[in-house]
């Protein structure tokens, strides 16, 4: 054995053997370890195939493959699917940034070119991702590796459509979307986002009422005013009344509406409104069947409806505006410092243009509906517990979904005529049973239902609530029975990593550095599911020296295993008989943590053990038994107790740090030949 431990010397080569045993595949599992041959399965999330691996990504093989290699251990026929996301609009974001940088813009690249100019590039990164995925210790099973772009997936992704058409489920309606002016493109309510602005307020005098407005350019066309049928203050106007009144670009007509939809108390009461550009406003239209106008256009400029004001940017023809308005004697006060919440695209911030564009929809309520049920009964479990409130609020409130995107790198919807594509979680959101061949495979009918989806907590309502509804709608049964969510991965400082930031932390360099055993113990212990985790240098070369102590104890009893036989008849003394059946204590312990999920718990118990009860306790008494004093029969007995607790901690440490206890166990005396430790039995205290 040689004097220390180097990952780098370990890593790629023990991983090479494990590829070559075949046993990431569960076919290929040696009947005598399966307990049964009870499946287990774990689907990977499929990576974005556009970048590097992050800290996330190295958390999510991190737990995953813990819980994979432990029940590998117990007897199961442990499946870990890998997969690789096209991710249609974040990739197609990612490339434009790199074509930017190029001084290329993606509207003045061929749709097809584009294509194809992207579908290169993530071939590129899946090669890149795969090796990356490689290097955390990943025990997945690379020979039903899938990409979301592959036929097969594909077909199963276009025959959902067509069911969910023939089940009236599909729509296509001339709704008011989401529309990011920088990407073109249509976004649903989730890849908005939040932002608080501070604008000014504006008071305009709207023939003999008073309206509060921060978007006086989408008012051209308005010429609807409504008000709240109980508002005593406007009593004397009647619904659908005329009214004439000069407006920005001289005099309109504009008809009365009484709507409960209006905040009494919110500004004066009475407002107009812009259905094309306003969510609220739209469903006041639809409601009265009012009529609706474009004012502004899909690159974000004023239409020919605005007058002089026509081919301007909003930012640039508001001041503008107001400024007419004024003249006209029509701007009654200005409110600055207005604070609201406005919605941004989650991608690049810019400011969300509402439009009218003709799409797909999904009906979601029908489809919601069976989701919650099982989530109520308990079909599904969450880890941590709050999410099944957080699921079901969503599910509760859902909305139609628009599934068109106006980007290209994606499935392309069959029979669109404007050559749209599927949301990309149109085709995630089916991953659990598409990854598995269904309807009809081998593999689905093994393998399915699944038993775990780990995954992090933002995920929720993109990804886990769509999985669990397209599952019940497609198979009838729940895509899987555990939902396990992760929190974030922070920097040492708590901070969320961010390229801006310059704190963002490449798992890769860590590895390098201090090998990936010392990585993945420092994502697992202290890390409860849901919460955020700092990840701290510190804490990671603690667990370098950790491996350290693992090897350095090892080859302590490695070399004092002269005249060793592992059946020979030995006789422990009390004290031995006391030191294992606390180790069958400490077995039963961390079996009942790893089954509850408490991997942080179970680690941090294997971690003290080792070092305070094993090293500095049992090793050090031991070495008198080992001594040319001791008696032959004294030295066969420490022999066997050291051997005994010695494989079954490393057992214990596999799913936790794979390669420095397989590098050992390759070297233990009771190893049989042509074993690894990854399919060794776990230890059975649990029993
Ligand atoms: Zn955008």
């Amino acid at each position: 054995m040689e004097k220390a431990y180097d990952p780098k010397l370990t890593e790629d080569k023990i991983y090479e053997l494990w590829e070559k045993s075949g046993f990431f595949n569960p076919d290929n599992l040696p009947k005598k370890t399966l307990n049964g041959g009870k499946p287990f399965t774990i689907i990977m999330p499929p990576t974005n195939a556009n970048g590097n691996l992050h800290a996330g990504h190295a958390l999510v093989m991190t737990i995953e493959d813990i819980m994979t290699r432990y029940k590998r251990m117990r007897g199961y026929k442990a499946l870990w699917l890998p997969g690789l996301d096209h991710a249609g609009f974040e990739t197609q974001v990612v490339y434009e940034k790199k074509l930017e940088k190029e001084g290329r813009s993606r509207f003045q690249v061929p749709k097809e070119q584009l294509y194809k100019e992207i579908w290169d590039f993530t071939q590129e990164n899946k090669k890149n991702i795969e090796n990356q995925v490689r290097k955390m210790g990943s025990s997945c099973d690379w020979s039903r590796e899938k990409f979301t772009l592959d036929p097969e997936i594909v077909e199963t992704v276009y025959a959902t459509f067509e069911k969910l058409k023939k089940d009236g489920l599909i729509y296509r309606g001339k709704k008011i979307i989401n529309w990011c002016p920088k990407h073109q493109t249509s976004l649903s309510d989730l890849e908005t986002a939040d932002a608080e602005k501070e604008d000014k307020f504006y008071y305009l005098k709207y023939g003999p009422f008073t309206i509060a407005t921060a978007r006086p350019e989408t008012k051209f066309g308005d010429k609807y005013v409504v008000m709240h049928p109980k508002d005593k203050r406007y009593s004397q106007y009647k619904d659908g009344q005329k009214i004439n009144l000069e407006w920005i670009n001289g005099p309109i007509t504009a008809t009365v509406i009484k709507d409960e939809a209006i905040d009494m108390e919110f500004g004066t009461g009475v407002m107009t409104i812009t259905p094309w550009h306003d969510a609220v406003d739209f469903e006041i239209a639809e409601r009265h069947n009012l009529e609706k106008e474009q004012i502004i256009d899909f690159q974000g400029r004023l239409l020919p409806i605005a007058g002089e004001f026509s081919g301007m940017k909003i930012l640039e023809a508001r001041p503008k505006i107001i400024e007419k308005l004024s003249t006209k004697g029509l701007v009654e006060k200005v409110e600055e410092n207005y604070k609201h919440i406005v919605k941004t695209c989650y991608k690049c911030g810019t400011l969300i243009e509402p439009q009218i564009k003709e799409q797909w929809f999904l009906k979601m309520k029908p489809l919601a509906e069976p989701a919650i049920k099982a989530i109520k009964s308990g079909k599904i479990k969450f880890i941590p517990e709050h999410y099944k409130k957080i699921a079901l609020h969503w599910l509760n409130n859902i909305l139609d979904w628009p599934l068109s995107r106006q980007i290209v790198w994606g499935i392309p919807i069959p029979g669109d005529e404007s050559g749209d594509t599927f949301d990309t979680w149109f085709s995630s959101g089916q991953w659990p049973y598409a990854s598995l061949g269904f309807p009809k495979s081998k593999d689905f009918k093994m393998f399915y239902p699944t038993d775990v989806m780990e995954t992090g907590g933002d995920l929720i309502f993109f990804w886990v609530s769509r999985m669990v509804m397209f599952g019940l709608y497609n198979t009838k049964k729940v895509p899987f029975k555990t939902v396990y969510m992760h929190g974030l991965v922070l920097d040492a400082k708590g901070q969320k990593m961010s390229k801006s930031k310059g704190n963002v932390i490449n798992p890769m360099d860590l590895i390098e550095k201090y090998g990936t055993d010392a990585l993945r113990m420092n994502l697992v212990v202290g890390n409860t599911p849901g919460t955020s985790l700092p990840l701290d240098e510190n804490k990671i070369r603690g667990y370098r020296n950790f491996a350290n102590k693992i090897w350095n104890a090892s080859r302590f009893v490695l070399m004092n295993l002269e005249g060793y036989d592992p059946k020979a008849k030995i006789v422990l003394n009390a004290k031995q008989k006391k030191i294992l059946a606390d180790l069958q204590k400490q077995v039963k312990t961390v079996t009942k943590e790893m089954d509850s999920y408490r991997f942080y718990s179970a680690a941090e118990k294997i971690y003290h053990y080792f070092w305070h009860t094993f090293c500095d306790k049992i090793i050090e008494e031991s070495k008198k038994g080992l001594s040319p004093e001791a008696s032959e029969k004294e030295r066969k007995a420490t022999q066997h107790a050291l051997v005994e607790i010695l494989a079954t901690n490393l057992k214990l440490l596999h799913p936790f740090m794979p390669f420095v206890t397989e590098e050992i166990y390759q070297q233990l005396p009771i190893r049989k030949k042509k074993e690894c430790i990854m399919i060794e039995t776990w230890p059975s205290g649990a029993k």
